[in-house]
């Protein structure tokens, strides 16, 4: 038996496993544990693609997707619930797959004193007794027949804020609470999407891509050895950061506001794995250190603790902005040289002066100009493909005059031979 039919044999897979035509409609089933519903809030101000674009089904080639999420939902009540619970009892009949936002709690701890930390709907204990039914169980339940098992946030992926030292509530990430062993339906481990709250967009595009390898039109997306998707987690958000140009010439920040590199006071950019810096938080605006603030590392699994205290530089500050520090001191002169050169005309050059209404403009004296003199040496040496290489340009317009020449002359050849036949074919015709 392959491992696909293990898969199969689940008893709760849905039909859409066993059949061969394309899925028309999933289900996405939201949870909610021990969170702040931040995750909720980025997912619907997402653009790219747009939660309306998703429930809509305006993009080509994905199903459509029936919402059930507790704060957006019309409906309350059972009505709401009906969905769950069907889908708890196998009786749903579609596709399905489950969103959860906020980590697991370990509700055994609640209920040992009768109580509960995370709950949605009732749940039927038989002999008329019911009790708030933890979204944990029905993460339980509902994780085998769910054709994917997404997790949204920090929190929901790795435990977070909630699964900080000192908790009381036992809280972990998704991935922890179903095991490692844990496949979805279609044989799918827990995909994470962290981030506290994550960028709307990452949200969106996942389940998006996700949903199109299900329906069997888009390739399985790549995710890394944690479950994130690959081509948003695999690079630092450092590498990404309008500020990284500060931190290469080892010019940092000392207080709030300004425009340099933040690592001095607390930024851990270097060595998260995050693409705020280069997507933005919203639409492609904001986030973190593009609108003036520090990464805290909280797409980590680590986060908090392997971060706190926040607003402390990294011990690992000392040896990088060191050696910033002293090779920036030696490459920011011989960059503002280069820049120098780069701000005249050739006008200005050779008359010596810039007429600049603004202000005025030192033209470049003879230590100046013997730099460049030599820079330029330097810079068009080896090619002759530079503006100023007169003799060498002369030669390359000579080199091809006589490439143009050879060509027509090789045309004007096949045009005679060709000749005879073009007769032939006119008397023919
Ligand atoms: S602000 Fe942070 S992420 Fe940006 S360059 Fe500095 S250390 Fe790197
Ligand atoms: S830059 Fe850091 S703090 Fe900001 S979202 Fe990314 S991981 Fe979180």
């Amino acid at each position: 038996m392959s491992d696909n039919e293990t898969v199969l044999s689940n008893e709760h897979t849905p039909l859409f496993a066993n059949e061969s035509g394309p899925i028309k409609e999933v289900h996405a089933f939201w949870l909610a544990g021990m969170s702040c519903d931040g995750c909720s809030i980025a997912a619907v101000g997402a653009k790219n693609p747009s939660v309306e674009q998703l429930i809509h089904q305006q993009i080509p080639g994905l199903p459509k997707i029936i919402l059930h999420h507790p704060v957006l939902a019309v409906e309350a009540g059972h009505r709401f619930m009906e969905p769950y619970y069907k889908a708890v009892k196998g009786e749903l009949g579609a596709t399905y797959v489950v969103l959860y936002e906020g980590s697991v709690a370990d509700e055994q701890i609640a209920k040992d004193t009768g109580g509960y930390f995370s709950a949605m709907g009732m749940d039927d204990l038989g002999d008329g007794k019911w009790r708030p039914y933890p979204t944990a169980d029905m993460l339980d339940d509902l994780a085998p027949g769910a054709a994917a098992v997404i997790a949204v946030g920090t929190c929901a992926s790795w435990g977070g804020v909630p699964a900080a030292v000192g908790n009381v509530t036992g809280s972990m990430g998704v991935m922890d609470f179903l095991g490692e062993d844990y496949r979805s339906a279609l044989g799918l481990p827990v995909v994470n999407i962290p981030g506290c709250s994550p960028i709307g967009d990452n949200i969106t595009e996942t389940i998006t891509a996700v949903l199109m390898f299900l329906a069997g039109v888009g390739p399985l997306p790549e995710f890394d050895e944690l479950g994130r998707p690959a081509w948003m987690f695999n690079e630092t958000v450092h590498r990404g950061c309008p500020r990284a140009g500060f931190y290469e010439e080892g010019v940092f920040a000392e207080e709030y506001g300004k425009p340099e590199c933040l690592v001095e006071l607390g930024c851990w950019g270097p060595v998260v794995q995050c693409n705020i810096a280069r997507r933005g938080a919203l639409g492609h605006n904001g986030g973190c250190m593009n609108v003036g603030g520090i990464c805290i590392g909280c797409t980590m699994p680590g986060f908090p603790d392997a971060f706190a205290p926040f607003y402390k530089a990294p011990p690992g500050k000392f040896i990088s902005g060191t050696a910033s520090r002293m090779v920036g001191s030696f490459i920011r002169p011989l960059r503002k040289i280069s820049q120098r050169k780069g701000n005249m005309t050739n006008r200005w050059l050779k008359t010596e002066h810039i007429p600049s209404g603004w202000g005025h403009v030192e033209a470049p004296g003879v230590v100046m100009k013997t730099i460049h003199y030599f820079y330029k040496k330097i810079q068009s040496s080896g090619t002759p493909y530079h503006p100023s290489g007169s003799n060498q340009q002369r030669k390359l317009q000579a080199k091809s005059r006589s490439a143009m020449s050879d060509a027509i002359q090789r045309s004007g050849k096949r045009a005679i031979e060709a000749e005879p036949v073009s007769s032939t074919a006119k008397e023919l015709g």
